[in-house]
């Protein structure tokens, strides 16, 4: 496994495997790699023969007062998993490889940002479609895997890449949890024994949105509401929101109708914990 820190090195090592005939996956991550993050990787090793895992704490997608400074990483550790996972090369660019000057072109979603995680992280959005258009022009991959797990996320960089013909095929692979529910995730550090036991309740929540919809329960604030109930077991967890959005415009429905999809944000201690599921009403 190649360790690439500098644009120039990655682009020469998938040059050489493109040249051989190599399909090129990519799975970016902001490292402190867990269970998630490797089975992106598994699914990009079964569908590609040379594999890409960029890790990069991107400071544009962090807005003010956010976790950037503390959020974890764990290099040595990450390198480790990668390599055990079958990686061909892991990109590790600093912020001065990515941004060497002030960033004057953005790439902008409409829409599909302003709902859910965009209200409450305003820019979020624009620094990830930026940082993932431009790891796709450096590493320029066949295909690149994101996780359920940020489903506003994956519907963006899918409507980006579509928007902007991008050369390239966007996978998006299930939301890998603990044995109790909770979604994993690399902020799962910040919590406590405790508050990750509270946590699972995000889970439980979204259950019972999926089981109301089932029973043909169509009120929308209804099921929020024992959505809610749910949550406020989780003691001084703070709701960030409890949505019930269309699947593919992430608007907000009065009615469930068709393919919905349920989202959680909560703060618990010093993490913001998401979470989704997505229902098929029709079923
Ligand atoms: P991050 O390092 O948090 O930016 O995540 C990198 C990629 O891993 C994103 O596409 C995430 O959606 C995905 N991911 C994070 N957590 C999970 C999870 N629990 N299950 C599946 N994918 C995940």
């Amino acid at each position: 496994m190649e360790v690439a820190k500098k644009i120039e090195s990655v682009r020469s090592l998938v040059g050489t495997a493109r040249s051989r005939g190599k399909k090129i996956g990519l799975v970016p991550t902001m490292g402190a790699l867990h269970a998630g993050h490797i089975s992106l990787i598994e699914a990009a090793v079964k569908k590609c023969n040379f594999v890409v895992v960029s890790i990069f704490v991107n400071p544009t997608q962090f807005v003010p007062g956010e976790d950037f400074e503390k959020y974890p990483r764990p290099i040595k550790n990450d390198l480790k998993i990668c390599k055990k996972a079958g990686v061909d090369v892991v990109f590790a660019p600093t912020p001065e490889q990515m941004y060497p000057m002030e960033n004057l072109t953005w790439v902008n979603v409409k829409k599909l940002t302003e709902s859910l995680c965009g209200r409450f992280r305003p820019g979020h959005f624009r620094g990830v479609t930026t940082v993932c258009a431009k790891l796709f022009n450096i590493v320029a991959p066949d295909i690149a895997f994101f996780g359920q797990k940020d489903a506003q996320q994956a519907i963006v960089i899918k409507r980006m890449v579509a928007d902007l013909n991008m050369p390239l095929e966007i996978v998006i692979c299930p939301t890998v949890r603990e044995p109790d529910g909770l979604a994993v995730s690399s902020r799962n550090q910040y919590l406590s024994k405790q508050q990750k036991k509270e946590a699972a309740n995000i889970y439980k929540s979204l259950c019972k949105c999926s089981e109301l919809i089932g029973a043909g329960i169509k009120n929308t604030a209804e099921i929020v509401a024992q959505m809610r109930a749910i949550l406020k077991q989780i003691p001084r967890g703070e709701i960030e929101y409890v949505e019930i959005v269309n699947a593919e415009t992430l608007q907000s429905i009065d009615k469930i109708a068709g393919k919905v999809l349920a989202a959680v944000a909560v703060r618990i201690g010093h993490a913001r914990l998401i979470d989704n599921i997505l229902v098929d009403a029709a079923k």
